[in-house]
């Protein structure tokens, strides 16, 4: 079995609802949401984080802030506002070694970077 869990979603072969997909990226729900509307945007390829990015991957991750701002159209959240965050790394508690962007909205967002 395919040992990383977004590999396994972007292959539909989880019972994840998917959001979005194309073939550069997917979006699904966090299984574990920290607000409202809580949503990874992934590349459809498996890179482990930020570190491993070149440029041959600019396409992909272009298209994950064009899904980030449909997704803010269809949650309706244009105006008030949402963030997105990618983890890279122990300080950052990156917990899933597959890179993605947490699209997070629908409430006030305390900490400032
Ligand atoms: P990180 O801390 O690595 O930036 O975030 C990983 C995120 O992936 C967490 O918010 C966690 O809830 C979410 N997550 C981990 N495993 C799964 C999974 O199998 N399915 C979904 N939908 N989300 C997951
Ligand atoms: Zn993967």
């Amino acid at each position: 079995m395919e040992a990383c869990p977004f590999c396994r979603i972007v292959r539909g072969q989880t019972d994840t609802r998917i959001l979005y997909q194309d073939d550069l990226v997917t979006a699904f729900p966090d299984i574990r949401p920290i607000a409202p509307l809580h949503f990874l945007i992934v590349p459809n390829v498996h890179l482990e984080s930020v570190n491993a990015v070149e440029a041959g991957h600019e396409a992909a991750l272009g298209r994950m802030f064009t899904v980030a701002r449909r997704l803010a159209e269809t949650y309706h959240v244009t105006q008030s506002g949402y963030r997105l965050i990618v983890n890279t790394g122990p300080h950052a508690g990156q917990s899933v070694f597959h890179l993605h962007m947490h699209f997070i909205a629908g409430r006030h967002m305390p900490f400032r970077a």
